[in-house]
């Protein structure tokens, strides 16, 4: 309750008594009379006390009628007994004047206590009532213009310190606004602040700049400059997010749409906000920023599509969301097969005619609220939001794979898209986008490698990455270091068992693990590129060492083979090959180059433009594991080669199956007709050797002769021992 209320109702309540005293004592009014006009008085004044336009003064008209009630009431006693109590009234009188001056201050405290001083003085004259009603009377003036005092002081206290609050309130305002204003200013997003209820917005001069607007241009501040400028597609997935926002469905507002600028194009901008609401939790004002995504470089220029950056922004925010309990989302890392081959028999504008086709038809197989980004190169990325897992992801890549299965001509030609796909679905804890799109290139990776369409990342695959990562390093040391060495394994003459030439292998003398096999770490080293240093080392060190063990000439001494990975052929092999010749002064009709059939096959013209010039040299080509790709007959004809080395996994079936056995005597048939020499390759039985003899196949290599070894004099003794080789030229 309100102090200024108790002190009046303390004080209504002593006059009311004071009032019941005195009649009681005129006796000719009914006590019931008074008590119904004292609780008539009492519940009038309760009113207005407690009506809200009251706020603590005295001068309040309350205070104003309870003491014309006191004055009223007292006359009235009077004229009913003129001669009763007479001091008493008029101290009443004067108390009640009293508290009305009171409110006005201390001066009339003064006034009051002077009166008193008057009327007791008058009292001890007259000797009437002595000391009842003056005394008491004045007393009670005395106590209650006091107490109104002290309530009109805490009455005005609060009023100053309600003032200054309201001021200090006024001035954070200020200040917040000032701040505010300069961070509009400053920011380099677009702002805007729109009152729901009104329907209208205070847009930002940035974000008016955004849209190509200025605000001269500017008729009225409607959402719809905002709404209407949306593009068409986007509208749809824009208004049900806003509906949803507002409804308290989801927290914050946020959506990337396309604008139109006022200079005809489309823009995409990130649009966000956030409502403040009333009691109900209805939205009345929302306020946000747009930032223009077109001008910050998130966009890939060739497909239009989001870029890198823009990916893992998307990512990110999706991560922090906290309905992402609710929503899980899938990445798809799509990676194009055999785009490089693509860019470079047809050129660099069908490839990107390619890449611009790619990426139609991915965001063709995703819904509006899912995200195709282009990472660079072939790579693309597709965020599935709000999935069923696992199998939306599948049905999704199913679309994918028929859209991608539809031909497309490039350059004349008609091609087939085709991708490898690695999946990270929303089963793993993940705190940041670039893991996910590490994760999901991982299984791409592992797709491509076990050549299948898509696969699931599971972290056993990041473990295989790391020790992978670990071996790439131990390798990129070990040619530094050089840890490598050249063993020669023979290659005879069916026919006489004669030594005919060495088949130089590389192995890796790994530290701790003993000698590597070249299985194990070539395909890496192809992969990184390490290959072209080292393919150099083992050309040199194996001319080097040829004709430091074996010094002639082409027809007195043996000749050695030397495999060329798929990325050495390329037209600086040829100066690689000039110089390994000259520096070891080996004869260049001694070398043979081994190129596998599927390195020729996968860069046709350049292989053979290498082959070419390099046969200018003296050097020999050997086409080796023939049978494991898909070489044609015309193909054979078409390409620089002497010979032709027949794959051990057709070797191994000769003897043991009837078809194998013919295969291989149908291959030896096919390149006599061709004129190229055959090798055969991973003879190990001597029914093997007998069959391949009686179909007449020139040479052989296998553990049959001798296994790979460092290269000596006593090589052909070695062969010898076995008793298959006869003699060395
Ligand atoms: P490749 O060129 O087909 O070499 C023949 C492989 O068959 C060698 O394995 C050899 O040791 C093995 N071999 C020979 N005879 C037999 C046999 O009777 N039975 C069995 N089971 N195996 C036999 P290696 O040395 O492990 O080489 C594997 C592959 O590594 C080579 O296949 C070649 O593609 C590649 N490679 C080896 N050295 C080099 C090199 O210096 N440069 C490049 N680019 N690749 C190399
Ligand atoms: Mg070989
Ligand atoms: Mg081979």
């Amino acid at each position: 309750m309100k102090p200024a209320l108790l002190g009046l109702a303390a004080f209504y309540m002593y006059l009311a008594g004071q009032s019941l005293l005195v009649w009681s004592s005129v006796s000719r009014t009914p006590p019931t009379l008074a008590a119904a006009a004292v609780a008539a008085g009492f519940v009038i004044l309760a009113w207005l006390v407690s009506s809200d336009r009251f706020s603590g003064r005295l001068m309040h008209p309350a205070c104003v009628l309870a003491s014309l009630m006191v004055v009223g009431h007292t006359l009235f006693a009077m004229r009913l007994d003129p001669s009763s109590g007479l001091v008493g009234r008029v101290a009443l009188m004067v108390v009640a004047s009293g508290l009305v001056v009171a409110s006005l201050g201390w001066l009339f405290v003064l006034i009051v206590v002077a009166l008193g001083s008057l009327v007791l003085g008058a009292t001890l004259i007259q000797g009437v009532g002595f000391p009842d009603n003056a005394v008491f009377s004045l007393i009670a003036a005395v106590i209650t213009a006091f107490a109104a005092q002290r309530i009109r002081q805490r009455a005005l206290q609060r009023l100053v310190g309600l003032e200054e609050e309201a001021e200090a309130e006024r001035e954070a305002r200020e200040l917040s606004e000032q701040r505010y204003r300069l961070a509009v200013d400053g920011s380099n997003d677009g702002l805007y602040d729109w009152d729901l209820a009104r329907d209208t917005v205070y847009f930002s001069s940035r974000w008016l700049e955004t849209f190509g607007l200025s605000e001269s241009t500017l008729d009225d501040a409607s959402p719809d400059v905002w709404l209407e400028r949306v593009h068409p597609d986007d509208r749809e997935r824009v208004q049900a997010s806003l509906d949803a926002h507002w409804c308290g469905n989801l927290d914050q507002f946020e959506e990337e749409h396309r604008i139109l600028h006022s200079d005809g194009d489309y823009r995409w901008v990130l649009a966000r906000g956030v409502s403040t609401r009333d009691a109900d939790g209805n939205a009345v004002r929302m306020a946000g920023s747009v930032t223009d995504m077109t001008a910050r470089g998130l966009f890939d220029p060739l497909t239009g599509l989001p870029n890198r950056r823009l990916l893992l922004d998307r990512l990110d925010r999706l991560l922090s969301s906290h309905a992402r309990a609710e929503r899980p989302f899938a990445l798809l890392f799509v990676d194009l097969d055999r785009f490089k081959l693509i860019n470079d028999t047809l050129g660099h504008h069908a490839g990107d005619a390619l890449l611009v086709e790619a990426a139609s038809r991915l965001q063709s197989c995703v819904r509006a609220s899912d995200t195709v980004a282009r990472l660079g190169g072939d790579e693309f990325v597709v965020l599935l939001d709000r999935i069923e897992l696992p199998e939306g992801v599948q049905i999704t890549v199913n679309r994918i794979r028929q859209k991608f299965d539809k031909p497309l001509r490039l350059g004349g030609r008609e091609l087939r898209l085709e991708a490898s796909i690695g999946a990270v679905l929303d089963t793993l804890p993940y705190d940041c986008g670039e893991d996910i799109v590490r994760d999901a290139d991982t299984a791409m990776y592992e797709a491509k490698q076990r050549n299948c369409e898509m696969v699931v990342f599971d972290i056993a695959m990041r473990e295989r990455l790391t020790e992978r990562l670990h071996l790439e390093e131990e390798l990129r040391q070990a040619v530094d270091h050089e840890q490598f060495t050249v063993q020669y394994q023979p290659i005879v003459e069916i026919s006489s068992g004669k030594l005919a030439a060495f088949e130089a292998l590389v192995r890796w003398q790994h530290p701790e693990r003993g000698m590597v096999s070249p299985a194990e770490f070539i395909p890496i080293m192809e992969e990184t590129g390490l290959i072209v240093p080292l393919g150099v080392w083992v050309l040199r060190t194996a001319c080097r060492e040829m004709q430091e063990v074996f010094p002639g000439t082409a027809e007195s001494a043996p000749s050695v083979s030397v495999n060329l990975s798929r990325v050495q052929l390329r037209p600086a092999l040829v100066a690689e090959v000039s110089a390994a010749l000259s520096d070891s002064g080996l004869d260049g009709g001694r070398l043979k180059l081994e190129v596998t059939e599927t390195a020729i096959l996968e860069q046709p013209r350049l292989a053979a433009e290498t082959l070419t010039e390099l046969k200018t040299l003296g050097v020999r080509v050997m086409m080796d594991d023939f049978g494991t790709g898909h070489s044609s007959l015309a193909m054979l004809q078409l390409l620089p080669i002497d010979q032709l080395k027949i794959d051990r996994s057709f070797i191994d079936r000769v003897g043991e199956d009837r078809e194998g056995t013919e295969l291989v005597r149908g291959i030896i048939a096919m390149c006599k007709a061709l004129n190229l020499a055959v090798v055969a390759e991973g003879i190990e039985t001597a029914e093997q050797l007998e069959s391949l003899r009686s179909f007449e196949c020139d040479l052989g290599q296998g553990y049959l002769f001798a296994r790979p070894a460092p290269l000596q004099q006593d090589a052909a003794a070695r062969g010898r021992r076995t008793g298959v080789v006869s003699g060395a030229s």
